[in-house]
């Protein structure tokens, strides 16, 4: 795979696109105008990889859409250094993103083709998440207290099991509701038992699922 001119200027179409759609966050936009998405989609998928579309990846799940990405990206208002913990590795293009920004990122697959091959993807082009298999509901104990978790699908209900890895100041962004309509909230924790809720609006996520593949 190589990243070419051509997908250079397609990418930078892109980015400008998602910032008329309204992303302000120049690092993130800036991250982006750096990862290679055609890496990421599936064979046959490299042309559509720099429209604005959520496409097919293995285990019919999907790789999100760019302005999604970057909508999930800026609410997380990553600092270099910050440690994140990301449910639904997926492609690994949103933890490309995540460590791009300088994140120290844990994240967690319950499909095992896709967390293997997410795990290749970011490896060739330099990325090295904490990467692990299993059931995102159950978080990464060992590895809590979280600065910030973001959820990459979308989850009947706020699983409370995370709220409870993640440090006080610290923010969740997760999409949540039913499986065609979820909305897009950051819950800010202000204290060990009280949370911030803001709702950004309404967003549609392949299926937060119990249990491993
Ligand atoms: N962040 C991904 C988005 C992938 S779609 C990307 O950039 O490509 C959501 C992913 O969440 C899917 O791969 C799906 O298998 C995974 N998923 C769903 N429920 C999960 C759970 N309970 N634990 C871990 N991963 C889960």
């Amino acid at each position: 795979m190589t990243d070419s001119y051509r997908h250079k200027g397609l990418r930078k179409r892109l980015i400008d696109e998602i910032k008329n759609k309204g992303i302000k966050d120049e690092k993130v936009l800036e991250a982006m105008l750096n990862i290679p998405r055609h890496f990421f989609t599936a064979k046959g998928f490299e042309e559509r990889a720099y429209t604005d579309n959520a496409l097919p990846i293995a285990a019919d799940q999907t790789i999100s859409q760019p302005y999604t990405v970057a909508f999930q990206t800026s609410l997380l208002n990553v600092k270099r250094g910050d440690k994140i913990l990301e449910i639904g590795t997926g492609s690994g293009y949103q933890a490309a993103v995540l460590l791009e920004l300088g994140a120290k990122l844990f994240t967690v697959e319950r499909q095992k083709t896709l967390f293997l091959s997410s795990q290749k993807i970011l490896k060739q082009l330099g990325y090295f998440p904490y990467s692990y298999y299993g059931d995102g509901y159950n978080g990464l104990p060992a590895y809590s207290p979280f600065d910030k978790i973001l959820i990459t699908a979308g989850a009947p209900d706020i699983p409370e099991n995370l709220l409870n890895q993640l440090k006080t100041g610290g923010v969740m962004v997760i999409p949540v509701g039913k499986r065609d309509s979820q909305e897009m909230l950051r819950i800010i924790k202000i204290s060990e038992t009280e949370y911030k809720t803001e709702n950004h609006g309404k967003f549609i996520f392949v299926p937060m699922l119990k249990g491993k593949e």
